[in-house]
């Protein structure tokens, strides 16, 4: 049987209409943006979400493989759920995601309980699959890769992008640029879970973030950048950004995350001249030591990363850069922590997520020699995040007395009479203000900094 399109395919699975999904959602903002083009095909297919995961026909988790601690979670939660499948033996347990595209077969060997694992590159055979299951009782494994690197998107694949449109957030769109990853870093799973790196042609996604009617939107990729570059006519990351720019209604284009080697000075004129693009990049530096980027084959050195990094500031007035801190990487000696802290110190990025080494399979780090004992690792990774800790307070500190514009997302959980909404600079903010400006792009003036943000209250002048 051909490719059957995720549309056509929707409406002609009679085992799905009236039966009931639930989603959960493990890791990056691409597994978020996944889970959305997950919803829309199952909507499509007549399928209803369920808030209880125990009323739910279909269970399915969208699982991350980047940390070891990551997986782990996963099989807990799958092993809670034995005795319910068990119990209900028409329901069906699905895993996707990066976990799913790893351990394929394999998952099914240890979870047994398991019907349905469905890869990265596989998404848009879900209801197909999950019809077959509901008709033969068979459980359904895919996880086939495209195999030809130099390619963009398969055409299924587009199709199921299209339906993301809608999305769940009333005011933001999350909409992938690209997939998959060329890079292979020492210590990175992505390039076997994701595949290839392969771009979405522009008018896709323009005529996306058009469909979405959203205020804001952030591009996604794992190295969003370099988008573009394999398609069959080659375009920049910066000229994807100018056309999303006049895009009448759309207030503010993000993008996460880049490769420091792939930015260039084109790119960042884009960022300084194009008004919707907001004044934040998260620029990964992993280690601030070249000796411990070269185990990494992150592709760069130090000075290439300041460069970038020192040119974004002097170009975009106002510009947050934040980063990722990679501790214990095996090979990682004393020395080259040290400089690290020197490095981290020097640039002051406004935030940092910082990480402890986990070893993942397939990887080139999985095998290298690692004479670090784990409580040294440990004592590194808190240097560094106290470290960067007292830098993001001053940082924040800084903004005490400035406006800011924020797209306001509604009150908060705990207390209705707060607001909250990110400035431009990527910044959170929480200020008292009534539900209505909801969805509003908004003037506060910051009152206070914290470690997770800013205090303000909304500026009337
Ligand atoms: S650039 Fe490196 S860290 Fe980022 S996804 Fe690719 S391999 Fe992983």
């Amino acid at each position: 049987m051909g490719i059957l399109l995720a549309k056509e395919r929707a409406h002609t699975l009679p085992e799905l209409a009236g039966r009931t999904y639930h989603i959960v959602t493990f890791g990056c903002q691409m597994n978020l943006s996944d889970s959305e083009r997950i919803e829309a095909l199952l909507s499509d297919a007549g399928m209803r979400r369920e808030a209880d995961l125990r009323r739910a026909d279909l269970v399915l988790f969208n699982t991350c493989s980047v940390r070891q601690k990551a997986e782990d979670r996963v099989y807990g939660n799958l092993g809670r759920l034995k005795q319910h499948r068990r119990a209900h033996p028409e329901m069906i347990l699905g895993v996707c995601g990066c976990m799913a595209q790893r351990e394929g077969e394999a998952l099914r060997r240890k979870v047994s309980f398991v019907d349905l694992v469905i890869g990265t590159a596989q998404l848009h055979r879900l209801p197909e699959m999950a019809a077959e299951i509901w008709r033969t009782g068979q459980a359904q494994v895919a996880t086939e890769m495209p195999r030809k690197r130099n390619q963009h998107l398969l055409e299924a694949e587009e199709d199921l992008l299209a339906g993301i449109a809608r999305g769940n957030d009333p005011y933001k769109a999350w909409v992938p640029a690209m997939y998959g990853c060329d890079k292979f870093c020492a210590f990175c799973i992505v390039p076997m879970t994701r595949g290839a790196e392969r771009s979405r042609r522009p008018e896709e996604i323009e005529a996306q973030v058009r469909a979405s009617g959203r205020k804001e939107v952030t591009l996604l990729g794992q190295t969003v950048n370099s988008y573009g570059r394999k398609l069959p006519e080659p375009v920049t990351f910066a000229d994807l950004l100018r056309r999303l720019n006049a895009i009448e209604g759309l207030e503010r284009i993000r993008f996460t995350s880049p490769h420091p080697a792939d930015f260039s000075d084109d790119l960042i004129d884009a960022i300084a001249a194009l008004p919707k693009v907001c004044e934040h990049v998260h620029l990964p530096l992993q280690s601030g030591d070249d000796s411990a980027l070269a185990l990494m084959r992150r592709g760069y050195t130090v000075a290439e990363y300041e460069r970038v990094y020192w040119r974004l500031r002097e170009r975009v007035p106002g510009i947050s850069i934040t980063t990722d801190l990679l501790a214990g990487h095996p090979g990682e000696m004393e020395e080259q922590h040290r400089n690290s802290l020197r490095t981290v110190e020097r640039l002051r990025f406004d935030a940092a997520f910082t990480f402890a080494f986990s070893p993942r399979p397939h990887t080139r780090a999985e095998h290298m020699p690692d004479p670090v004992p784990h409580d040294v690792k440990m004592r590194r990774l808190q240097e560094m995040i106290d470290l960067q800790n007292a830098i993001t307070m001053e940082r924040n500190a800084a903004h005490i007395g400035e406006v800011h514009q924020v797209l306001v997302e509604g009150p908060s959980d705990k207390d209705p009479e707060m607001l909250s909404g990110y400035a431009r600079n990527n910044k959170l903010a929480h200020f008292p203000g009534p539900a209505r400006l909801a969805g509003r792009l908004v003037p506060v003036r910051v009152t206070e900094a914290h470690i997770w943000g800013l205090g303000a209250v909304v500026d009337m002048c």
